[in-house]
């Protein structure tokens, strides 16, 4: 597909470029953040599998809006992946299943916990769904194993979330530790997709509760025939948030403008490789 006519298929795409996002992520942030105003008094504030870096945008844009010079907020992103340079935000190259991470962060903040955690991650994709949906949900709970090490009593957490079968056992674990969760759909999100996003407030771990990374799910003997019953089974409110009546991402708008260059160009892109040997005429040569 050429650029402008993935400009033309999907409009937030469009509008990161012209609004200087580098992904289009940065609007289910922003349009979370309008619905639950989670960026309110935040100081300290982490962005989880952060790269290419929109949300950590929005961040630094957001908490620092009225701080005139001084910064009033600390904001850290960590990713598996190289990211390039974000002005006022402190990056992390390193896994968020690993307790070094967690401890990295802290000294981030001179020993202080964060009052906001947000984590957009996504492991890559291999196409089969529930292979897809078991390791976006490890990566969800590995995000909130670390955010039990990170965040202060009373924080809030937001992520990714794919709303397949056994969602309900993700609502459970979450609401161990928050006793407000809300699964949310951006407007920016699109509806043919199962993502959607969940809004954990006021962090309140169980009483003599000690953070470990021990990944909670692998505790559980839970399988679909044992299902979630009396007070285990957990209905969460789900919101739609953003402008209802404005784009709608699964829509194609005619463009009369010219395509646009990304932003930020990926760092060490999986695909050149691909692209140099197809210069070459590798692939001619083998088929
Ligand atoms: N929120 C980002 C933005 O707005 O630019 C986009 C995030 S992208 C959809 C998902 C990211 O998750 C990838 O950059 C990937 O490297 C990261 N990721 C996946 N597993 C991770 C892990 N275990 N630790 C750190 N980052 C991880």
């Amino acid at each position: 597909m050429g650029k402008s006519s993935k400009d033309k298929r999907d409009i937030y795409y469009r509008l990161a470029k012209e609004q200087g996002w580098r992904a289009r992520s940065a609007f289910k942030l922003l349009q979370i953040n309008e619905e639950f105003n989670i960026f309110e008094g935040v100081q300290r504030a982490v962005d989880l599998c952060a790269a290419p870096g929109s949300w950590s945008q929005v961040l630094s844009k957001n908490l620092n809006k009225n701080s005139g010079d001084a910064l009033s907020s600390k904001i850290v992103a960590v990713d598996l992946q190289a990211m390039a340079p974000l002005e006022n935000v402190i990056q992390i190259q390193g896994d968020i299943t690993k307790v070094s991470t967690a401890e990295q962060i802290i000294s981030c903040f001179d020993g202080e916990l964060a009052d906001l955690v947000v984590c957009d991650g996504a492991p890559d994709v291999t196409g089969l769904h529930d292979m897809d949906e078991y390791i976006q949900a490890q990566l969800l709970l590995s995000a909130l194993n670390i955010t039990t090490n990170i965040l202060c009593p009373g924080g809030t957490f937001v992520a990714k979330i794919f709303r397949g079968k056994d969602v309900t056992l993700l609502y459970a674990q979450l609401k161990i530790f928050f006793p407000n969760v809300t699964c949310c759909k951006p407007r920016s999100s699109r509806n043919s997709s199962i993502e959607a996003f969940v809004v954990c407030q006021n962090y309140t771990p169980p009483k003599d509760y000690i953070p470990t990374m021990i990944n909670p799910l692998l505790d559980l003997s839970y399988s679909p025939e044992n299902k979630f019953s009396g007070s285990n089974h957990v209905i969460v409110p789900f919101v739609a948030c953003g402008d209802l009546s404005g784009f709608d991402s699964d829509m194609t708008y005619s463009l009369e403008k010219k395509s646009l260059d990304p932003l930020q160009p990926p760092i060490n892109a999986p695909y050149h490789t691909a692209i140099s040997l197809k210069q070459k005429n590798f692939y001619n040569k083998v088929s």
